[in-house]
């Protein structure tokens, strides 16, 4: 079975978007495909990198619910449609974005033993997922190499680095997925964005 996977560009409703900002969404991005084919493959471990433990846990769960009903999730040609921003906010050192995904994709709900599909959407959906990052809010696009010590590390296969025992998903060293909130869930009365952080200044010209 193959699955295919587009990469979707990062773009934001935002002209003002500034460079930094849109290697930050860039790198949502690839956490945000990341994670559906681990997914989709049934087991998380290969996202654990870029999920907090309880996020890891709880997409887990999940998963072995939809186990235990004899249902899998296939998801086929999935295409980001836009990333956008819709909150920022900082307490003390620990940054948090709320970020919206507009995806379209193939989402079947297949039964194990029959291989029926069981439900099926087509459509387009929206959700919005929450990072946190302690310290610098420095992009760290980069998953290859240990966001501490610089070492080569294949965190896709644990989040632990073997150099200086970091570990990648703690939200210290790198932006982590925190919460999964459904669009229609998501409350937008706190979109505005927090007043904590400064505008960022530099910015691309328009
Ligand atoms: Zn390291």
């Amino acid at each position: 079975m193959r699955f295919h996977f587009i990469r979707g560009n990062a773009t934001s409703e935002n002209s003002e978007l500034d460079r930094e900002e849109l290697t930050r969404l860039q790198a949502f991005n690839a956490i945000f495909l990341d994670v559906q084919i681990a997914w989709v493959a049934g087991d998380m471990g290969s996202a654990a990198y870029a999920l907090s433990p309880a996020q890891y846990a709880s997409l887990q769960v999940g998963l072995a619910l939809m186990k235990a009903r004899y249902l899998r999730n296939e998801m086929k040609n999935v295409r980001i449609q836009s990333t956008r921003c819709v909150r920022k906010s900082q307490i003390r050192d620990w940054h948090e974005r709320d970020i919206v995904f507009k995806v379209k994709a193939e989402d079947r709900r297949i039964h194990l033993d029959t291989g029926n599909v069981v439900k099926e959407n087509l459509d387009e959906f929206s959700e919005v997922w929450t990072f946190i990052k302690q310290g610098s809010l420095h992009s760290d696009a980069d998953f290859n190499h240990c966001p501490n010590c610089g070492e080569a590390v294949e965190f896709k296969k644990s989040p632990l680095c073997p150099a200086c025992g970091v570990l990648r998903n703690s939200g210290q060293h790198g932006w982590v997925l925190s919460k999964i909130t459904q669009y229609n869930e998501y409350s937008f009365g706190s979109s505005a964005e927090s007043k904590d952080e400064a505008t960022p200044t530099t910015r691309a010209s328009a």
